[in-house]
């Protein structure tokens, strides 16, 4: 076989899209016995699109959403469900938010800046907007604010067990509909998956988004119920992966997000896909520039192959 790689400045380059950022990176690869991979943007193409949005119905007594003047204004539906998301969401640049703000603006809504804006990492945001004091995000998000998400409970557990990610939406904390976005995973995570399990390897998934939604994905591209880690905070995604390691586990680390750069640098190896965040790109020991998760099996093979040339 020809050399695995060549030279590029202080990078090696090997063939077919596989950028490694050491000399010694294949041979630290060749001890890795767990893969963990991030969900969003990793297994999946992180190009989320709306697909639900649901109106919660209150009790009657309830007596809907007053404005200043305490005047009850017309019924909560969709469109004002969606308006007030996509508003709060017009400030953030999470993926989540873009899905929400693009189709809100496909509807013709009424999208306008938030006065005030708050980034709450990991559960979502909150902003005041011309609906009223927003909130979107998960159900922590809502509880945090005082406000029951129970209402929400059916809707969101059936959205989450179709894969979507589903946001609660309350409006001056009256809790008044649920979001939800869906992405598509990657065609070779499956494949992949099984490959680093026939190689006798551990996979793991990480990620922010609920257990419900998580196992939905895991159980599409075929990873155990039982390495599934999620609702992981984005500052506590390298603990997770420290964690594994304190256990004795060599850890490749497969990431996009800027969220999870300080787990690829926790990681034994770092991964980055190659059209993820600049971030999570510097702080890799490997960036895969096709976007393919199959290209891990390149970084698995190639290691082995270094090994064989030594021996
Ligand atoms: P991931 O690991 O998938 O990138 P994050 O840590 O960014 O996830 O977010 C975790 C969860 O917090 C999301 O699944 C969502 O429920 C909620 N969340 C985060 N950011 C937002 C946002 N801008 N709007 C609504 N919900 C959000
Ligand atoms: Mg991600």
């Amino acid at each position: 076989a020809t050399p695995a790689a060549t030279m590029v400045g202080s990078t090696i380059s090997a063939t077919n899209g596989v950028l490694f950022k050491g000399a010694d990176i294949l041979e630290k690869a060749r001890s890795v016995d767990t893969v963990v991979f991030d969900k969003t943007g990793t297994l999946t193409h992180g190009e989320m699109e709306l697909t639900d949005v649901v109106v919660i119905d209150r009790p009657a007594t309830d007596g809907g959403i007053e404005s200043d003047g305490g005047v009850v204004e017309a019924s909560v539906d969709e469109a004002f469900v969606l308006g007030a998301a996509a508003s709060a969401e017009s400030s953030s640049e999470h993926p989540l938010a873009e899905a929400i703000v693009d189709e809100a603006r496909e509807r013709e809504l009424d999208v306008a800046n938030p006065s005030e804006f708050e980034n709450v990492p990991g559960h979502g945001v909150r902003a005041t907007t011309e609906y009223g004091e927003t909130l979107v995000g998960n159900r922590k998000l809502m509880v945090d604010n005082g406000i029951d998400p129970k209402p929400a409970a059916a809707e969101m557990e059936r959205l989450e067990g179709e894969g979507k990610t589903a946001m609660l939406v309350a409006v001056d904390t009256h809790l008044v509909g649920v979001v939800a976005t869906a992405d598509t995973v990657r065609e070779s995570a499956k494949q992949t998956v099984s490959e680093l399990h026939e190689r006798g390897l551990e996979v793991v998934m990480l990620t922010g988004d609920n257990e419900r939604t998580a196992a939905a994905v895991a159980k599409e591209v075929g990873i155990d119920p039982n390495s599934v880690r999620a609702e992981v905070l984005p500052e506590d995604k390298a603990d997770a992966v420290d964690d594994l390691q304190a256990d004795g586990n060599r850890v490749m680390m497969v990431g996009d997000g800027v969220n999870d750069a300080p787990a690829l640098t926790t990681a034994h190896i770092g991964v980055a896909i190659g059209s993820g965040t600049d971030v999570a790109i510097e702080s890799a020991d490997v960036t895969l520039m096709r976007d393919d998760p199959a290209d891990v099996l390149k970084v698995i093979r190639l290691s082995e192959a270094t090994l064989s040339k030594i021996r």
